[in-house]
């Protein structure tokens, strides 16, 4: 299993007026198609009315269905989610939120995880307020809709001294867009332009596909706020270290986008180096597993100057209808997914590069693939270090039991993946990959998660779980 981001953001503000931004929105989420692919939603203001389309599908179905009910205007947001854990697909959890206060419409889309929702909406709740689905993001747009304060600052100020967790937020607040991110920067958001139109996006793949330039982050605790005066910032919340998740350039967002100062496929080849630095073993070629091993694996096999070869091939026809069948084992699945080519791994020693390892079960029907169609010796090389922990800010990660890494040894990981060898790279190795690695949350890969980010009682119940 791959672990899931649970949601991609778009925002646009365009400088003129009687523009129709829809089909900008499509485009720009359409890039961040793979941080969410079981519902989507748009919302176009004119600055006074608003226009909400949202579903469960892919960003294109979505689209379809939405682009009859859209308006036009010269605002939107757009968003691409998956289900958090433990949560069932539906509509209603969709995003943007929307809500009409004070005779102004907010609509509000979210990246991240509040972490004492629960207590939150308990409290909003007693207070009248009623919810139309189990999702923290109306949480949150409760909780700025009701912030006192006059501009969008204050009212972000009041709300991040209540939540505890993660962030990156696009609101449409009337005729204001405000991008603004937690103020420890777990999730990324970027600001692009485009001929004067301004853009908010998760990921810079979304400025490519607009053909619009990368301007720069958005800082963490900081405010956006872009009217008709032009683009505002202002700082907000408490005081907190920068901790950006260091997963999103590991794995889960584009190889082509430039996140925290890092390029995602520069940085995925550097860890494949510090992988091959650290070698000891004999083999014959190195290949990926496909797609997301790929850049590790070239930075890999070109230090050894080890032939790369494409061991596994990722089908083509594995979509969001794709159905498994039951009764299959994990290792007929796999073959469903990875076409093994016999040609190429017939009587090799292959070093296999993956960029993470989850429960161990994928990486073990692998292995077994591998062998049935002739690989003399497997040696799993990973490049991130072992997950021991699970994450709070917006990641869909298993239980902490349920992680492989988390209570067994390198041998007996070995022994369940049935590989000849298994090498992570350290946190410290890692980290060799980034500039100012103190700025990077590794909670997953140590278990220090930032003070202040999580509340007392999930912070007890690791403390008592590693003690335990
Ligand atoms: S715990 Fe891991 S996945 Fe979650 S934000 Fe931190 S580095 Fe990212």
């Amino acid at each position: 299993m791959k672990l899931r981001e649970e949601c991609g953001v778009f925002g646009l503000y365009s400088n003129n007026r009687s523009a129709d931004i829809s089909e900008s929105l499509y485009l720009g989420l359409f890039a961040l198609q793979h941080r969410g692919q079981e519902a989507a939603g748009f919302a176009v203001s004119d600055g006074r009315e608003l226009r909400c389309y949202k579903n469960l599908g892919h960003v294109e179905h979505v689209y379809e269905q939405a682009h009859p009910h859209l308006m036009r205007g010269f605002i939107g947001l757009a968003h691409t989610r998956y289900s958090t854990q433990g949560e069932s697909a539906r509509a209603e959890n969709a995003q943007p939120m929307v809500l009409r206060r004070d005779g102004r419409w907010l609509a509000l889309i979210h990246n991240g995880n509040i972490s004492n929702a629960r207590d939150l909406r308990d409290e909003l709740l007693g207070e009248g307020v009623t919810f139309n689905s189990t999702s923290d993001t109306e949480v949150l747009l409760h909780l700025y809709a009701r912030a006192p304060g006059n501009s969008p600052a204050e009212k972000l100020n009041h709300l991040a001294h209540q939540v505890l967790g993660a962030f990156s937020i696009v609101l449409l607040d009337g005729d204001h867009l405000i991008a603004a991110r937690d103020p420890f920067g777990f999730r990324p958001l970027v600001l692009g332009q485009r001929n004067g139109d301004w853009i908010v996006a998760s990921e810079t793949a979304s400025f490519e596909m607009l053909g619009a330039r990368f301007v720069r982050e958005v800082d963490p605790g900081e405010a956006i706020v872009i009217d008709a005066n032009g683009l505002h910032s202002a700082r907000f919340g408490p005081e907190r270290p920068r901790r950006q998740c260091i997963f999103e350039l590991i794995y889960f967002c584009r190889p082509d986008s430039t996140l925290f100062g890092h390029n995602a496929y520069i940085f995925r080849k550097e860890s494949g180096r510090q992988l091959a630095l650290k070698e000891t073993k004999e083999t014959d070629i190195a290949i990926p597993v496909p797609d997301s091993g790929l850049p590790a694996a070239l930075g890999y096999s070109r230090t050894l100057g080890l032939p790369l070869e494409l061991g596994l091939i990722r089908s083509h026809y594995i979509g969001r209808s794709f159905i498994e069948p039951h009764q299959a084992s994990r290792v007929q699945k796999v073959k469903m997914k990875l076409l093994p080519l016999r040609e190429v791994l017939a009587g090799k020693r292959i070093a296999m590069i993956d960029d993470s390892i989850v429960r161990g079960t994928t990486s073990r029907a692998i292995v077994s693939v591998l062998r049935e169609f002739g690989a003399k010796e497997v040696h799993l090389r990973v490049a991130s270090p072992p997950l021991i922990s699970p994450c709070f800010f917006g990641v869909d990660m298993p239980t902490k039991a349920e992680l492989i890494a988390s209570s067994r040894t390198l041998e007996e990981i070995e022994k369940f993946i049935g590989a000849d060898s298994v090498v992570y790279l350290s946190l410290d190795e890692l980290k060799r990959c980034v500039r100012e690695s103190n700025h990077f949350c590794d909670a997953c890969f140590s278990g220090n998660y930032p003070e202040g980010s999580l509340p007392e009682d999930v912070r007890c119940a690791i403390a008592t779980r590693a003690s335990a």
